[in-house]
């Protein structure tokens, strides 16, 4: 990577601001799944035990600039000094300060001894952190010396907390977590082994027609499915019933579906479905198998089991696999087979680099008891499609370069720092 890391700044006694994503779900002031705060557990760890006085700051739902206490991120102060009482019996330094600009922030973050924790009030209770505003972004770097972004489903977002406050601190790196996730994604994007197949899925092809036509390029097969595949399947010609359809994308479908075939792509969909009426639960099921047309009042709901092992059969053979997006209504137990018996086949395939991301294939992965045999989770939906769509992000881009050696070999020295203690761009 040629940004920062965590691991080039001089942590020890200096104040470290930390954005991190502790946008949990909470239910009346208690969180109800910490998995996003034990994530960013190995940045927090490695900071305090390298001496930093630490920042964090993060947002919590949409608040819409205004402060709103259904949404303060204090239940998660309470949750974080559990998990670091737990795991480095360093609970009791977690403080909470309910401002996240200010002189009572600034006070308390003078204030912090080596080895301490204050987390910060959520920064969307300010309308100046979704509007990159440059006076709050200096009010955020007033708190620190060094900045650390380990938020990465808030890197493709240019906020005050996430782009602003780079251009007045001395350093910006990467966290371990963004670490990961940069590594992982990047390198199958710039050094995939081959076979290199991307799965791709959900409801709308408007989504992800960037990232196909980004992966057409980077990979040996393209494999799709969900309500997005009828779109295609309309474009070569088929009945699709009341399949998900959207009609202004039917051309374009159809030019992709040409250009695969041109560069010998393969590019593979369903090719049996299951269908109904509605994807209710309750809902009658029928299967039309290959070559047969969906009844004209039936939607396709998931992929059949010709089109399983299709699939499965090319998942097998690949080297890299990046899969985002359900095969099908997988929320309703009729319509989830389709989607599981893909998460399976990933994990199966254990020779292969496997990277999830979107919040349903997460979802599934999980649901499918196969987690801990896929390389990489992304905890990025929206980012981790923008990073396969080839985009830069923003969050990425406004950390600090590494430092290149005279052979141009990015390098970990820290460069000095800018006049007057601030990084100036
Ligand atoms: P997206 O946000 O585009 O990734 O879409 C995810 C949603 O797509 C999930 O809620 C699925 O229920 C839905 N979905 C997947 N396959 C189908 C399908 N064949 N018909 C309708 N909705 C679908």
């Amino acid at each position: 990577m040629s940004k920062l890391s965590i691991r080039d700044l001089p942590l020890n006694g200096n104040r470290i601001f930390m954005r991190v994503d502790f946008n949990v779900p909470l239910d009346d002031g208690r969180v109800m799944d910490d998995t996003r705060i034990r994530e960013t557990l190995p940045s927090i760890e490695y900071a305090l035990r390298h001496g930093a006085r630490l920042i964090l700051a993060s947002h919590l739902g949409r608040p819409k600039g205004k402060p709103n206490p259904k949404m303060s991120l204090k239940p998660v102060a309470e949750r974080l000094r559990m998990l670091l009482d737990k795991e480095l019996a360093r609970g009791e330094n977690v403080g909470f300060c309910p401002e996240c600009v200010g002189p009572e922030a600034e006070e308390v973050a003078t204030q912090l001894e080596k080895g301490q924790t204050l987390l910060l009030e959520n920064l969307r209770f300010h309308k100046e952190e979704e509007a990159n505003d440059e006076k709050f972004a200096r009010q955020l770097a007033n708190l620190a010396e060094y900045y650390v972004n380990d938020a990465f489903g808030t890197a493709h977002r240019a906020h005050a907390s996430t782009v602003g406050i780079t251009k007045f601190v001395k350093q910006s790196a990467a966290g371990l977590l963004m670490e990961k996730e940069l590594k992982y994604l990047g390198q199958a994007l710039e050094h995939p082994e081959e076979p290199f197949v991307a799965i791709l899925g959900g409801a709308k092809v408007s989504d992800k027609i960037g990232v196909i036509q980004h992966l057409m390029d980077k990979v040996n097969a393209l494999i799709i499915g969900g309500g997005m595949a009828y779109t295609f399947l309309k474009a070569q010609g088929q009945e699709i019933g009341k399949s998900l359809l959207e009609a202004d994308k039917v051309e374009l479908a159809g030019q992709l579906l040409a250009e695969a075939k041109k560069r010998n792509l393969k590019f593979l969909l369903p090719i049996d479905h299951v269908v109904a009426i509605r994807p209710e639960a309750n809902a009658v099921i029928q299967q039309i198998g290959e070559g047969q047309p969906i009844p004209p009042d039936k939607m396709a709901l998931d992929i059949g089991p010709q089109t399983i092992e299709l699939f499965s059969e090319e998942i097998s053979r690949a080297r890299t696999i990046v899969w985002n997006g359900p095969m099908g209504v997988f929320e309703v137990p009729g319509f989830s087979r389709g989607t599981f018996k893909i998460a399976h086949a990933i994990a199966e395939n254990a020779g292969a680099i496997s990277i999830v991301g979107g919040g349903d294939s997460v979802a599934a992965v999980h649901a499918a008891n196969v987690a801990d045999q896929i390389t990489h989770i992304s905890t990025g939906g929206g980012a981790s499609l923008e990073f396969l769509e080839g985009k830069k992000l923003p969050g990425v881009e406004a950390l600090t370069e590494k430092k290149k050696d005279a052979e141009g070999t990015a390098t970990g020295a820290p460069r000095p720092a800018a006049t007057g203690g601030r990084k100036s761009h």
